[in-house]
């Protein structure tokens, strides 16, 4: 049997109705709290006004950034830190997206250390320290797992990069993960998100990195997805496909915080730099049919055990046939969703590939891909992902 570790720090709530619990959750940490989220927007302002409401009767001293954007920028994290630090905040609570959140964990760093997030990236020398903010988070959509990870992803607009910190010490300390939330994501986010959700639990599974623990909960989460994400987009208020999800994100975060991603994130986060209008669900779909077939035979077991949870026609294959097909499947499964698209839809220039195939290999992530992408690998995966066939 394998050895593996696996650390899991944050408390979950799990369950609809929940996010009523966030006074008691907060105030365990300290008085004075900074709100991070979005813009406003007639679905989510309600929430956002219950939970400050809720925060205030408490006896909690609220301040709130609402200034996030998809994809948020190193700006926003700083306008939020100066915030927090005015503000002479104890507890960063992020409440939307894997942006919020995200955001909420940069900031929880910035305000408390020399210099700006941008400075804590997961390969500098200097780390955060103990002295980050606590986090606590609230998730709107399913979604990143951003609410179970040690991971804040942000992006240099400058340096026109994509990035992330990656500390044990960003981890949220709760994370209240209430399906009801989900009910307003419009239909092409909840495609977006979801595909996010696949995309985590898959390239767990097919990481070296993963483990027994980590596959168990993939597998659990690829079979939730196939199941009730096409519901989920079908119609919006399935609370039970809505509640299925939110689950599968958590699952398939617990497997990233622990045994990472691999090549269509490289990519993904690559797009995402340089191409700041695409969703990071539509960076990953684009790129996921090329990538299945340029992988399959270097993971042949793994990629059947997938399509079987897809399809139960696989079954009656040998594993070769099935490996074979479940590339066809995932597509099948992509086009359903309403995710399959090439580059040229999200305005991605094809004389720019060139440039995006270095940026893709910035990131480790493709090292753990089971089949390890050269440079010329990636440009010619990007011209395939190119136009629609
Ligand atoms: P998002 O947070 O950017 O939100 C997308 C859109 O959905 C926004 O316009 C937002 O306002 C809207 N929205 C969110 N919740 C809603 C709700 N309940 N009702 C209506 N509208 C809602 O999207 P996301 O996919 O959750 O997050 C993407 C970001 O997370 C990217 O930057 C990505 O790189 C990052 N990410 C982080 C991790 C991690 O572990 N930290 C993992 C994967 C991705």
């Amino acid at each position: 049997m394998k050895e593996f570790n696996y650390y899991q720090p944050t408390e979950i709530r799990f369950g609809q109705g929940r996010v009523d619990e966030i006074g008691e959750v907060v105030t365990r940490f300290g008085n004075r709290c900074l709100i991070v989220t979005g813009p406003p927007s007639p679905e989510i302002d309600p929430l956002r006004k219950k939970v400050k409401e809720c925060l205030i009767r408490c006896g909690l001293e609220v301040a709130h950034v609402d200034n996030v954007i998809p994809n948020p920028t190193t700006d926003v994290v700083s306008e939020g830190a100066e915030l927090a630090k005015a503000h002479n905040a104890d507890i960063v609570l992020g409440l939307g997206g894997g942006s919020s959140m995200d955001t909420a964990k940069a900031i929880a760093v910035e305000a408390t250390h020399e210099g700006t997030a941008w400075d804590y990236l997961f390969f500098r020398d200097t780390q955060p320290t103990e002295k980050t903010l606590p986090v606590i988070t609230v998730t709107t959509t399913s979604g990143t797992g951003s609410h179970v990870t040690q991971v804040a992803v942000i992006t240099n607009p400058a340096e026109k990069n994509k990035s992330a910190i990656y500390n044990s010490i960003v981890y949220p300390k709760v994370s209240i993960v209430d399906p009801e939330l989900m009910l307003t994501v419009p239909k092409h986010i909840t495609a977006s998100t979801g595909f996010d959700v696949f995309a985590h639990a898959f390239e767990s599974y097919i990481n070296p990195n993963g483990s027994m623990y980590t596959d168990l909960m993939a597998l659990e989460a690829i079979r939730l997805i196939a199941e009730y994400l096409p519901s989920a987009v079908e119609n919006v208020s399935d609370i039970e496909a809505r509640k299925q999800m939110a689950w599968a994100d958590t699952l398939a975060g617990l497997c990233i915080a622990n045994s990472g991603v691999t090549l269509p994130h490289g990519i993904g986060m690559a797009i995402g730099g340089m191409y700041p209008h695409v969703k990071h669900g539509e960076a990953l779909a684009v790129v996921y049919p090329a990538i299945l077939r340029f992988s399959y035979q270097h993971a042949p077991k793994k990629f059947a055990t997938v399509g079987r949870l897809f399809d139960e026609r696989l079954n009656q294959m040998d594993d070769r046939k099935a490996t074979e097909r479940t590339c066809k499947v995932i597509e099948e499964f992509i086009k359903n969703i309403g995710m399959l698209m090439c580059l040229e839809d999200l305005k991605i220039p094809e004389d720019e590939l060139k440039t995006l195939a270095e940026a893709s290999l910035v990131l480790p992530d493709y090292k753990s891909h089971p089949r390890v992408a050269s440079l010329d690998e990636v440009f010619e995966l990007l011209k395939q992902s190119c136009r629609g066939g």
